[in-house]
């Protein structure tokens, strides 16, 4: 399939979401112009307030490959990616990602994403969630076991 008709697949998916009573959103994962694997916004439906389209098709793209590593394959959103889905993007390392609405098409239906972008830019003492940095003496301990690791499955 060609990028246009990808996308359109995403955008149609977040149509019929829609319809099904989901939120408007919809993502596929592509490999060399072929679906690997759709999501949609499932957020009501599972109770589940990360089940955005794109972690909902990377999750389906890794389980179907086999892999935690996507960097072959391109990402179609419906919307430009709150955060959370562009961190879930780079983390599975998807070597493009293509996007229809923005983030503005988003806010003007109430999706507003600004705020977390905002926030992340900020110092700790200045966001709206209290944050503290604790510090214990066991606080290193998982990295120096990780880094002590010869055996451990690196990503
Ligand atoms: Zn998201």
């Amino acid at each position: 399939m060609k990028k246009e008709e990808l996308m359109r697949r995403a955008i149609a998916l977040a149509v019929e979401n829609v319809r099904q009573g989901g939120g408007p959103f919809g993502a596929v994962i592509a490999r060399n112009g072929e679906i690997i694997a759709e999501g949609v916004n499932r957020v009501t439906a599972h109770n589940d307030p990360t089940a955005h389209a794109e972690v909902q098709a990377i999750r389906a793209a890794c389980e179907k490959l086999s892999t935690f590593d996507l960097s072959d394959c391109e990402i179609y959103a419906s919307c430009e990616p709150c955060p959370m889905c562009l961190g879930a993007i780079y983390w599975a390392r998807l070597h493009h990602l293509f996007f229809a609405a923005t983030q503005h098409d988003a806010a003007e239906a109430n999706f507003d994403d600004a705020f977390i972008y905002r926030e992340i830019a900020l110092p700790h003492s200045f966001r709206h969630l209290p944050t503290e940095h604790m510090t214990t003496a066991e606080a290193g301990e998982p990295f120096r076991l990780w880094n002590a690791k010869t055996d451990k499955v690196a990503y």
